[in-house]
């Protein structure tokens, strides 16, 4: 890697440190703002000290920009005794904000993989659906990164990845539909060759639920 894409790739996976990030108090003078298009007056008494928590609270919502997933699973376990079968994390639970509307929807991920090389700390995969959950973007996408995610740093036969999740922007605004369950899945290698592998899947999910 060059030099250049070195010092880009690192920048853009630590966007905090790239120029034309505001400072703090830019970012609290927007939350002002935001509370007076909500119709509120910042400066009463209740709200002063909104716009720092806001600031900071934003920091751990999306502290999913300063990981770097290919970190996380960078250590492979690989004496397993020839253990190839399968690897399910399940209820691995998340909070996330959708790009639309920067409102929070959130659920659980299961996780699964068939290990070739060996195999991974099981709180490594919860720390991957973490990473992509601190960030905007869709239901949709966080699914398939986190996937491609385990396809390139575990070289495995297959991967699993199936969100359930609620969001608030249905359910809070526009067609106000409260409980409503997304679901998205992503197979690939084995899981998405061989539709029994995708049963088993979703068998080991559901099964022993009282
Ligand atoms: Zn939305």
């Amino acid at each position: 890697m060059s030099d250049v894409v070195k010092s880009l790739s690192t920048r853009l996976s630590t966007p905090v440190d790239k120029p034309g990030v505001p400072s703090r108090e830019e970012a609290e003078a927007a939350v002002r703002t935001l509370l007076r298009w909500a119709g509120d007056d910042p400066t009463r008494e209740g709200l002063q000290d909104t716009p720092k928590r806001v600031a900071k609270a934003f920091k751990e919502f999306y502290s999913g920009y300063g990981e770097d997933p290919s970190e996380i699973l960078d250590k492979i376990f690989a004496e397993v005794e020839g253990y190839d079968d399968i690897v399910l994390v399940r209820d691995i639970p998340f909070y996330s904000h959708c790009e639309h509307h920067m409102v929070p929807f959130f659920g659980v991920a299961h996780v699964a993989y068939y290990p070739t090389k060996g195999v991974v700390g099981l709180s490594k995969l919860a720390r991957l659906v973490d990473a992509y959950a601190r960030r905007l973007q869709t239901q949709e996408t966080m699914t398939s990164q986190i996937a491609k995610a385990m396809v390139d740093a575990l070289e495995p036969r297959g991967v699993a990845v199936m969100i359930e999740a609620e969001h608030m922007c249905m359910s809070m605004r526009g067609i106000q539909k409260a409980g409503a369950l997304t679901l998205t899945t992503q197979f690939t290698g084995i899981f998405k060759e061989d539709p029994a592998e995708q049963v088993r899947f979703l068998t080991l999910v559901r099964g022993g639920r009282g």
